[in-house]
């Protein structure tokens, strides 16, 4: 049927594509032990799970995570204490991240494939500079001429600016574009509500999260490299 072809395949960055949740336990950890080795008095797996904490009650992009942690700890005789194990926890976090932040298995071959019959896309609700900073670091970069951020709509999805930008962007009808992403409300049925195709990477979703509802009704992917379909 005309004007029903997929012509755009646009991704969902973080938990899609990128391996977001490994890199966050694998700084989490590093941060921890290098809070304990500048003198903060608490176990390994207290503050682990204070981190994650954090991360649930301020969202996981939340930028001031260990002064948050530590605030409320109290576990610091004056200020210079408290930003000695802050800066410790901060360096610890960004020298793992630079070190741990990869794609998927198999999404840079997939994505080679993909980008040689489509148009590729992200719609991210990370705002620019990190969203720029994942690409770059995990090579992904190269394959997206079409990034939308947060910061392009100031609107997460599955509110429709983002989407509807991608369609301005691209200049397509909503069903010639394909929307790849991890998240059920955000990303699938917020594409679906466009018009959009979908596909759910239940691959990225957590285990304790992962919902069953509906689940009839999408094209869901067990790993990245069941877009080799497309
Ligand atoms: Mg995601």
């Amino acid at each position: 049927m005309a004007g029903n072809r997929i012509r755009c395949i646009a991704f969902d960055l973080d938990c899609t594509m990128i391996d977001f949740m490994s890199m966050k336990k694998a700084t989490a950890r590093a941060a921890a032990r290098a809070m304990i080795k500048a003198g903060l008095k608490v176990k390994e797996k207290e503050l682990y799970r204070r981190i994650f904490e954090t991360y649930d009650e301020k969202g996981i992009e939340y930028q001031k995570t260990f002064a948050h942690v530590l605030w409320k700890l109290k576990k610091w005789k004056d200020l210079n204490e408290f930003e000695r194990i802050q800066q410790a926890g901060i360096s610890a976090y960004l020298q793992t991240k630079f070190k741990t932040l990869r794609a998927y298995p198999e999404v840079l071959s997939v994505l080679r494939r993909l980008s040689k019959k489509y148009r590729l896309a992200v719609v991210t609700d990370a705002p620019r500079n990190k969203a720029w900073q994942r690409l770059w670091l995990t090579g992904l970069w190269h394959f997206f001429p079409l990034v939308i951020t947060y910061d392009d709509t100031k609107k997460f999805k599955p509110h429709p600016s983002p989407f509807k930008l991608l369609l301005k962007k691209t200049g397509l009808k909503p069903s010639e574009i394909l929307f790849v992403g991890d998240n059920l409300e955000r990303d699938v049925e917020g594409a679906k509500r466009m018009g959009m195709k979908t596909a759910w990477a239940r691959y990225g979703v957590g285990i304790r999260s992962r919902r069953v509802r509906e689940i009839k009704t999408h094209n869901i992917l067990k790993n990245f490299k069941n877009l080799n379909r497309y």
